[in-house]
């Protein structure tokens, strides 16, 4: 599913291939989940071309994390932009998903190290898949408490929450979970951040407990583009029963919305929704396409 015999990656400034390429298990990222990464998209544009949606943000991201780890860092943006545009272009691919991932090398202490590796792969993935809305679930997990952890990092040990989390709400047949902070406010989804509309304006939860998504700041701007008030806030999941709208983005999911929290469903139909406007506006902006000026109207 991500890779065959072919595929090529990115692995400390040469380009391998992926089902040679080794990694060290006596690495402290696998023994303890010390590192940090990034998850990216590449879309073919409205003309055709290949191009990484918010490259720079997320390449700044990465090395922003990575300092919030202390781990060594030492490659520019420009140099991870072009190695990465490069690994789409020796493996033929356009709408793409990008995980570029530093990791450390063995070392069995929690001493800080000397050095840091870096690898990006890359594997197709189709871009807005249908108009889903998904049934989202209260966890009873909470987002790690940012006094314990570096939220805003993108830091690989984070995901064991996610993951605990999201395989809660699918074994109680949902599509997806919702975390609450360590307060009980609504923070975000396992992988996304959230949104939800009542009265014609959007409501996010305010930064502090929340990875800040690079697709939330992408929908502040829309918003703004598209005059839609929105309100950055504490609320609890009880706010967001029964409002009009609501919806996950994130690179991965891009922006979906809500048919319910707890099985009670959203009061407006998501096409009579500015959410829907959000999405519409979302989807034609990493394509680059005309109609992103049009769905300001
Ligand atoms: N929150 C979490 C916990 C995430 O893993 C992600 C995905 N990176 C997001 C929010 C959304 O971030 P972005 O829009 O930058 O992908």
């Amino acid at each position: 599913m991500y890779y065959n015999e072919n595929t090529i990656i990115y692995l400390n400034g040469q380009f391998v291939k992926a089902a040679e390429a080794k990694v060290d298990l006596f690495g402290q990222t696998l023994h303890y989940g010390y590192g940090v990464f990034e998850g990216i998209r590449s879309y073919k544009t409205a003309a055709g071309e290949t191009r990484i949606f918010k490259a720079e943000e997320h390449f700044e991201r990465l090395r922003n994390s990575a300092q919030a780890l202390n781990l060594p860092y030492r490659w520019s943006v420009d140099e991870l932009i072009d190695a990465t545009y490069q690994v789409l272009r020796q493996n033929e691919l356009q709408d793409a998903y990008i995980r570029p991932l530093v990791y450390a090398p063995a070392n069995m202490s929690f001493n800080v190290n000397t050095a840091s590796y870096i690898t990006i792969q890359a594997w197709q993935m189709q871009p807005f898949l249908g108009e889903k809305l998904l049934r989202v679930f209260t966890s009873s997990f909470q987002r790690p408490n940012p006094k314990g952890f570096k939220i805003e990092a993108k830091a690989n040990g984070h995901y064991v929450n996610s993951i605990l989390a999201s395989q809660e709400a699918k074994s109680n047949g949902f599509d997806e979970a919702l975390l609450t902070d360590m307060n009980g406010y609504v923070a975000e989804g396992p992988g996304a951040n959230m949104f939800f509309e009542q009265n014609g304006k959007l409501i996010t939860p305010a930064k502090g407990n929340i990875l800040p998504g690079i697709t939330r700041a992408t929908v502040l701007e829309i918003c703004s583009t598209l005059d839609i008030e929105v309100e950055e806030k504490l609320f609890t999941t009880e706010e967001v029963k029964g409002a009009e709208a609501a919806f996950y983005c994130g690179t991965a999911a891009e922006v979906i919305g809500w048919e319910s929290l707890d099985n009670v469903p959203f009061s407006k139909p998501w096409s009579e929704t500015l959410s829907k406007r959000v999405q519409a506006a979302y989807a034609a902006r990493v394509i680059e396409a005309e109609v992103y000026a049009e769905a300001s109207v």
